[in-house]
């Protein structure tokens, strides 16, 4: 018998606890502002327009539907993207950030022979490390979250990325940082950027929140866009669970920049390669969703006045503001308990998750072990509860 997994087991704990005033902050799923879970309205708009053309279930191609990976990679590229224009990518549809993870995990095992090390910041998403490791990668870590100020640790992270061998593979999560919510500025990526170069190093980027975070999916993607100019040839993992809200119909995409439309032929034939004998080619229903939503015969120009896009760009701000405000009225209901420690991080990390430095403890808030909470679960009726439980544990 292996062990449960640790987010998984805070929800049986949870499910146990008769308090009629329990909380589960352990998964990382969006909730509205009643802790239900949320369906974009764009996406059951795209539903029912699917549903009326009445399409077939023939198998997708390998690397998945050609209308999804454009508008996939449009958007993390961003439209005046030269490697889009150049045709200097592959993207290829995966099963959610997870199989792309995964499957860019493989890939670089295979085909990255310069280095199998790969580095990740200390603390990283759990599932990092398994997809890592049992692709027969090196796992290895740079130092990201300070204790101490509960945020980004800098000049930490650079002194480590800075002694890293050359041409290591080095993981930087793209936006709202799991678990710890911290993320560098911009010119702290700047600066990371620069080293990352000097050490010659592959940069594999997980894009699993973009929009989630600000609100903004330009602006989540700054860090990845700002890589690829300074002359990165990056790999990008990117999921469409939390910001279109399709965590169960596993839609993701798995990108590699190449330094030219030859090469990126050549690895679009390896990834194929790769695929095929997994899962043989990606699921349809998920993707035809979020198609419908972003794809639009020129998405350059027609995103900002297509319907669903532009209501889709709104719900997903929608639900960054819910928890951007969720963080403050946290950090102002323990103001009000009498809290006197500074819950300034509370307040300034951000995307899903917080890490409150909490230890595991009473009360019927469930979280993961090391303290993480996702915001998502926080609302307006419960938010009181909580600060009340926090402070009383912090004392
Ligand atoms: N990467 C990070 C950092 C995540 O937090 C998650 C989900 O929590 C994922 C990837 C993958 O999620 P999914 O497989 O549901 O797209």
């Amino acid at each position: 018998m292996g062990p449960p997994d640790p987010i998984l087991g805070v929800s049986e704990a949870f499910k146990r606890d008769t308090s009629p005033k329990k909380m589960n902050l352990g998964v990382g799923a969006y909730r509205d502002d009643h802790g239900k879970p949320f369906v974009l309205d764009c996406v059951r708009k795209a539903e029912a327009l699917i549903a009326s053309k009445q399409l077939d279930k023939e198998y997708l191609a390998i690397g998945g539907l050609g209308d999804f990976t454009k508008s996939c990679a449009l958007l993390a590229l961003g439209a005046d993207s030269e490697v889009l224009k150049s045709g200097r990518n592959i993207t290829v549809q995966t099963i959610s950030g997870t199989g792309s993870l995964c499957i860019g995990a493989n890939f670089l095992s295979s085909f990255h022979s310069a280095s199998c090390d790969v580095y990740l910041p200390k603390p990283s998403w759990g599932n990092h490390t398994p997809i890592f490791g049992d692709a027969g990668m090196q796992l290895k870590a740079y130092r990201y979250y300070d204790p101490t100020t509960c945020g980004f640790d800098f000049s930490g992270a650079l002194d480590d990325i800075s002694k890293m061998p050359e041409k290591s593979v080095i993981m930087l999560h793209a936006c709202a940082h799991n678990p710890t919510g911290v993320d560098p500025k911009p010119e702290q990526w700047k600066e990371i950027a620069d080293v990352v170069k000097k050490r010659d190093l592959l940069v594999f980027f997980d894009m699993a929140y973009q929009g989630f975070a600000s609100g903004d999916v330009d602006r989540d993607a700054w860090a990845v866009r700002h890589f690829i100019e300074q002359g990165h040839n990056i790999v990008l993992s990117q999921s469409f669970a939390k910001n279109m809200g399709l965590y169960g119909e596993r839609v993701g995409g798995f990108t590699v920049v190449c330094n030219d439309a030859e090469e990126a032929k050549r690895v679009e034939s390896q990834l194929k390669i790769l695929i095929r004998p997994i899962y043989s080619n990606p699921p349809m229903n998920g993707a035809r969703i979020a198609a419908t939503i972003l794809n639009t015969p020129d998405l350059y120009k027609i995103w900002k006045v297509s319907e669903f896009s532009l209501e889709w760009l709104e719900e997903v701000h929608g639900m960054a503001n819910r928890i951007i405000k969720m963080r403050e009225q946290l950090a102002a209901n323990l103001k009000s308990e009498g809290s006197t420690h500074n819950w300034q991080h509370v307040i300034d990390q951000i995307g899903m998750f917080c890490f409150t430095g909490l230890k595991p403890e009473q009360f019927s808030v469930y979280m993961t072990k090391d303290g993480r909470i996702s915001m998502a679960g926080v609302t307006s009726s419960n938010v009181g509860y909580l600060a009340h439980g926090i402070h009383a544990v912090t004392k």
